[in-house]
């Protein structure tokens, strides 16, 4: 297959079958945790584009031959989704083809682009990502290629969030030793209360990392985390 993956029993989404767009790592990030290796040359957005036309076929067979139930059709894999310039036309495919609800997996640094915002707002989950709020352990974690303001971040995400009328949940990935302290899980605590989102996932690291800096909470630093983080609409992973 060439655009389909799984379905994944994914622990915040369910039975979720995945659409990667693309075939190696293209990111305009390169996350010290990020499952798909490191990203040797950044991707700018209109940069690329992928032919759709094998993608309905590809997908129509998939559903016929699946028995299974699937609670979301995602896009995911192994770059960032919005990058893609004709990701409406795989939108398309997928509301032509399946009744599934469509998710969008991002990092949402493009969630301020008009163009992005139009074609997100077709979907029914949109999950973005966001590891800080202080620009020093931003950096640090997700390693933009271009200069990107920390507040305009949280503020786009938020932005979108009160256009949108799908689910929206907001993800955050903690690593050991970096966004950890009191410090950073408090700016994380607040900028996640003011986006408001239906549920914040507190991820911790799960599979091999991009860079061995990348590592999982002890104990006591989880319990900080709950300390800090309410855990009602809040799930720790
Ligand atoms: S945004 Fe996602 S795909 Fe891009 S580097 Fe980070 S984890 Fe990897």
């Amino acid at each position: 297959m060439q655009f389909l993956f799984g379905p994944v029993k994914s622990r915040r989404l369910g039975n979720s079958l995945g659409v990667n767009l693309f075939s190696e790592k293209q990111c305009n990030l390169d996350c010290l945790y990020c499952e798909a290796g490191r990203t040797v040359r950044p991707l700018c957005v209109n940069e690329y584009y992928v032919e759709s036309s094998s993608f309905k076929e590809e997908l129509s067979l998939f559903l016929k031959n699946c028995s299974e139930e699937l609670d979301y059709i995602t896009f995911s894999g192994i770059g960032e989704p919005t990058l893609c310039e004709n990701l409406d036309e795989f939108i398309e495919i997928i509301r032509e083809v399946s009744q599934c609800k469509i998710g969008v997996i991002t990092n949402g640094i493009l969630l301020g682009n008009s163009k992005i915002i139009e074609t997100l707002l077709k979907v029914d989950m949109v999950m973005p990502s966001l590891d800080s709020a202080l620009k020093k352990s931003f950096q640090k974690i997700n390693r933009p290629f271009s200069n990107i303001e920390i507040d305009k971040l949280v503020a786009d995400i938020k932005q979108f969030g009160n256009l949108f009328k799908g689910e929206y949940f907001l993800e955050i990935m903690l690593l050991s030793g970096i966004n950890t302290s009191a410090n950073e899980l408090k700016a994380l605590k607040k900028a996640s209360d003011y986006i408001a989102s239906d549920k914040v996932f507190l991820n911790v690291l799960d599979r091999i990392p991009a860079y061995t800096e990348s590592k999982k909470l002890t104990q006591v630093e989880k319990k900080n985390v709950k300390k800090i983080f309410s855990l009602k609409n809040e799930i720790l992973l």
